[in-house]
């Protein structure tokens, strides 16, 4: 069942990459595994999904050790406390929402000796209950991206609301691809402008057609998840 699933989003990324003149293999599929059996885990995987997103570093690092050729994928709130554990374990954080927590990144990855590639969150609809940077504070956050000598930025990640028509979300994936192909022209310092993360089970489509590369899909894959 989960092949079949699976075939049929790649489908629907692979119509939606068409309207935004990109393929299939333009797009990543991350596979939200939070709350997600073991064994679905290595079914997934069996199925040629080798990116995997997680929210809690509880429960992720369990199923890291279990997988650990994965590309690992942090996607939840960041502690401070939990940086260290967060930065050995996953290959990119997507969830990257205040100065403190990247200095914080910087910090741990410098001791590490490496480069941490990481996702700037944008709050996009500047919603209260949120987390994430404003639109408007990203520019100026990577024009002191020398201080972050330990930092890759990779891209951008957004979280819309939530809502009965994802049309409704269309102009704020068309918002934030605009700011990332503004960044794309500066040449900041340690910006790879790889990745615009947008688009989960709700709203992939519209996502991907407004020029996300990088999709998180949970329960459309796997189901509900268990409270
Ligand atoms: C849980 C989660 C997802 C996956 O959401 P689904 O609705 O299950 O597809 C995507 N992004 C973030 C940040 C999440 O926390």
């Amino acid at each position: 069942m989960l092949k079949e699933t699976l075939e049929e989003i790649k489908n629907k990324i692979k119509i939606s990459a068409l309207k935004s003149g990109r393929s299939y293999k333009d797009i990543i599929l991350v596979a939200v595994t939070k709350r997600v059996s073991v064994n679905k885990i290595k079914e997934i995987i069996s199925l040629g999904i080798n990116n995997l997103g997680e929210s809690y570093l509880q429960e992720a690092e369990e199923k890291v050790a279990l997988f650990p050729e994965a590309n690992w994928h942090f996607i939840g709130h960041l502690q401070k406390n939990k940086v260290k554990k967060i930065i050995d374990l996953f290959n990119l954080i997507h969830s990257v929402d205040s100065w403190e927590i990247l200095k914080k990144i910087n910090q741990e990855a410098e001791k590490k000796n490496k480069k941490q590639p990481v996702l700037l969150e944008v709050n996009i609809a500047r919603e209260r209950s949120k987390f994430g940077f404003f639109k408007k504070e990203v520019i100026p956050l990577l024009k002191s991206g020398a201080d972050f000598k330990n930092i890759s930025f990779y891209g951008l990640m957004a979280y819309p609301p939530l809502c009965q028509n994802p049309n409704d979300n269309r102009p704020y994936f068309k918002e934030i691809y605009q700011l990332f192909l503004e960044i794309n022209a500066y040449k900041f310092y340690n910006w790879e402008g790889k990745y615009l993360s947008m688009g989960t089970s709700n709203d992939f489509e519209i996502a991907v057609s407004e020029g996300s590369n990088l999709v998180r899909l949970g329960r459309i894959l796997f189901g509900e998840r268990n409270k």
